[in-house]
């Protein structure tokens, strides 16, 4: 029997919705080896009980919950060692993300832990739980099993799947926290939003994914304008080629040295399909990809290819798409 700590991070009173997939796996994989899923969540005033409490409805039974800067790594790592240690949870699990991987990782050398990254599954054998990774490109899956009292969990951004339910709230528990001296270094200075970044792109349904092909920066408004009809929950994500550029933000770059995506819709634009970007986006449930190349890698894994100029094809499906909506 082990518990299993998850941490929980939230902005302007709501919670982070990969965060949650976590809470929700923890909670399930926890039951299954006998334990509970308990979480952290670490700001201000705003994390009142009955926000908290919420976090019953994913399967958390305890939210430990301590005063200090919301969105930093090492303060959150010494709230986690704090309660492993008076709690002796067997595992930690993150949704991923760089802010999960910064705390698990930190998490790891402290309690001199072992660490999986980029984590798929989570299942129960023997009562412990095993990690499942894909490796070499993600032709394969390695299985991690832990040895010690701790293993931590950090999963691909959105690989758990965010699941309520639960009735009871959780129970809301004040850890008082004595910061080391080095976690207090860092500040939040400024929290802000950059174009291409103001939108959530690993929790949009829909991602119009823009490429070199759309020919220069400015080539983006297309994108921007699509993202734009389609409404609130979608947003634009971008290749490593326009990144290093400067033609996008790298907050939106999807693939191997970026973020891992899987929405409902990934439309890609002007995108070669190159394996390194393939592996961040091969999981969203429809591709649909516009190139003018009918020979591009990226229609070998597109459920529906366009052969054609994106600078023709694109105004027209924003035209249709706003009329099909309506406005
Ligand atoms: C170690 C390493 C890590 C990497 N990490 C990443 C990563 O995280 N993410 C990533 O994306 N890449 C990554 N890359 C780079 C990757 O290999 C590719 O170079 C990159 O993905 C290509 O970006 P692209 O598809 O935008 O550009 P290109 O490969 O140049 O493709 C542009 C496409 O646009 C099409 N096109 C051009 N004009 C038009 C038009 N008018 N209408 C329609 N189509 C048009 C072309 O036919 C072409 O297929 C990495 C590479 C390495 C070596």
């Amino acid at each position: 029997m082990a518990d299993v700590l998850t941490y929980v991070l939230h902005y302007e009173g709501q919670f982070n919705k990969n965060s949650l997939g976590a809470v929700s796996e923890g909670a399930a994989r926890a039951q299954e080896i006998g334990g509970e899923c308990h979480a952290v969540v670490v700001g201000g005033d705003d994390l009142t009980d009955e926000l908290c409490q919420t976090l019953g409805t994913y399967g958390a039974k305890k939210v430990f919950r301590a005063k200090g800067p919301e969105g930093l790594a090492q303060p959150v790592v010494d709230v986690m060692a704090k309660v492993i240690d008076e709690g002796g949870h067997g595992y930690a699990l993150f949704g991923g993300g760089l802010l999960g991987f910064e705390i698990g990782a930190g998490l790891a050398a402290r309690k001199h832990a072992g660490v999986t990254m980029e984590v798929i599954a989570v299942k129960a054998q023997d009562g412990k739980l095993v990690a499942e990774r894909p490796i070499l490109q993600d032709s394969k899956i390695s299985v991690s099993r832990y040895q010690g009292d701790l293993g931590i969990i950090i999963g691909r951004i959105n690989a758990f799947e965010l699941r309520e339910g639960e009735s009871a709230p959780a129970e809301v528990v004040d850890v008082e926290i004595e910061y080391s001296p080095w976690s207090t270094k860092a500040s939040m200075v400024q929290r802000g939003e950059q174009r291409g970044a103001d939108v959530d792109i690993e929790g949009a349904d829909i991602l119009v994914a823009g490429g070199r092909g759309l020919g220069k920066a400015e080539g983006f408004e297309l994108a921007e304008a699509l993202a734009k009809a389609f409404g609130d929950n979608a947003a634009v994500a971008a290749t490593r080629a326009v990144v290093d550029a400067g033609w996008y933000p790298y907050a939106a770059q999807i693939g191997q040295t970026g973020k891992t995506v899987s929405p409902k819709l990934y439309l890609a634009v002007g995108i070669s399909g190159a394996i390194q970007h393939k592996v961040g986006m091969q999981s969203s449930e429809n591709i649909v990809a516009i190139n003018k190349d009918a020979n591009a890698p990226i229609f070998e894994f597109s459920d529906l290819g366009i052969v054609g100029d994106l600078n023709k094809i694109m105004p027209k499906l924003t035209d249709a798409i706003k009329a099909k909506k309506g406005g």
